[in-house]
């Protein structure tokens, strides 16, 4: 993985996000944020499943009127998501939330921009300047003839520059498409115009696997890059699903702390035992265990005692039932297969425990 891209630091509430800091994780409530007790029970479901921001659509007055008592009750931070308005932008900053979002296709006038810019500053917090290609400005839409990469880095950075005259630059941005490459490509122009801090994230992708991976690719290519200080997994799903595939990425890719992270072959002819029902056991009765270690499940003699020796612990079978386990890469047991995945269980715990 490349080092991550120098950016600076904003405060969305107590959480950091650039400058360093991890990379965080968030998704939106999926009820209308006049379902005040909804939307609540929505972030803290959020909260639990490792988001660290929330964000709701603030579409009328009414949303606005919700807006405090979210802020109040909220266990994490709130972002207000404007679109067309600027006056709900003023009302929700004046509710006291803790960043909001506008999205310069759909503010255009510099007077409203600039008011809101105005409010933010006084209220010292953060705007994320959106881009969404599907609401991108008429004039870059003709200047670029449709919703390119280098459009949506102009409309971002124009309205940046924006803000910078006006002295306002507790700023992140994000530029989002429903298509993975486009959506790359935007956020790799603009990590090499400005330092930024950038929430990534592609939109509109559906739901179901093809999502997962859309969200997977895009967002892992872009943080492998190290770019990228935030991340939102949109899908057609409950904002739990997004937060589990967001939280995923991150472990993953060891930007988080990763927990048990399991290292198993996908099986083949060569497999005399039943691994495809071992590795969910074993993974059950490790599922509490709350340390970052890696864990090897591994089918055969082939590559199982090299994976395994390569992970903190690990078992590998041979034929005839029998297994082998794994620590510091050097083999310290050997027996029946049951017998050893019992064993294995009990010291991953027992090394979890120390770690
Ligand atoms: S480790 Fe052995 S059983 Fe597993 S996939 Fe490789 S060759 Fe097949």
């Amino acid at each position: 993985m490349h080092s991550r891209r120098q950016t600076r630091a904003i405060t969305v509430r107590n959480l950091q996000i650039g400058g360093g800091a991890p990379v965080s994780v968030q998704s939106m409530a999926k009820c209308p944020t006049t379902d005040i007790d909804g939307v609540l029970e929505q972030t803290r479901a959020m909260a639990s499943a490792g988001c660290d921001i929330v964000r709701v659509a603030v579409p009328d007055e009414a949303a606005v009127r919700a807006l405090k008592t979210i802020v109040k009750e909220s266990p994490i931070p709130v972002v207000a998501d404007i679109h067309f308005d600027f006056r709900l932008a003023l009302g929700s900053i004046a509710a006291g939330v803790d960043a909001v979002r506008i999205n310069p296709g759909n503010m255009k006038r510099d007077a409203h921009l600039r008011a809101v810019a105005d409010a933010a500053l006084a209220a010292g917090i953060p705007i994320r300047i959106g881009i969404n290609s599907g609401s991108l400005e008429r004039s870059l839409l003709k200047k670029y003839g449709g919703p390119t990469a280098d459009a949506m880095a102009e409309s971002a950075l124009s309205c940046a520059e924006k803000f910078e005259r006006w002295g306002f630059t507790n700023i992140k941005l994000s530029l989002k498409s429903h298509d993975v490459q486009q959506t790359v490509a935007a956020y790799r122009k603009v990590a090499d115009a400005c330092d930024y801090p950038l929430h990534l994230g592609i939109t509109a992708t559906g739901s179901g696997l093809e999502a997962t991976l859309k969200s997977a690719i895009g967002i892992g290519a872009l943080l492998l890059d190290g770019i990228g200080d935030t991340i939102r997994v949109s899908l057609s799903s409950s904002p739990v699903d997004e937060v589990e595939v967001g939280v995923a990425i991150v472990k993953l890719l060891g930007l988080r702390p990763h927990g048990v992270e399991f290292v198993a072959c996908p099986t083949c002819g060569r497999c005399k035992v039943d691994l495809l029902s071992y590795l969910p056991a074993v993974k059950e009765r490790l599922s509490g265990l709350d340390a970052d270690i890696t864990v090897a499940v591994m089918g055969c003699v082939v590559n199982g005692p090299g994976e395994a020796k390569q992970a903190d612990i690990g078992i590998a079978f041979s034929d005839d039932d029998v297994a082998s386990l794994f620590r510091k890469g050097k083999r310290y047991a050997s027996g029946p297969a049951r017998e050893m995945l019992e064993q294995l269980v009990n010291d991953a715990r027992r090394l979890g425990r120390t770690r």
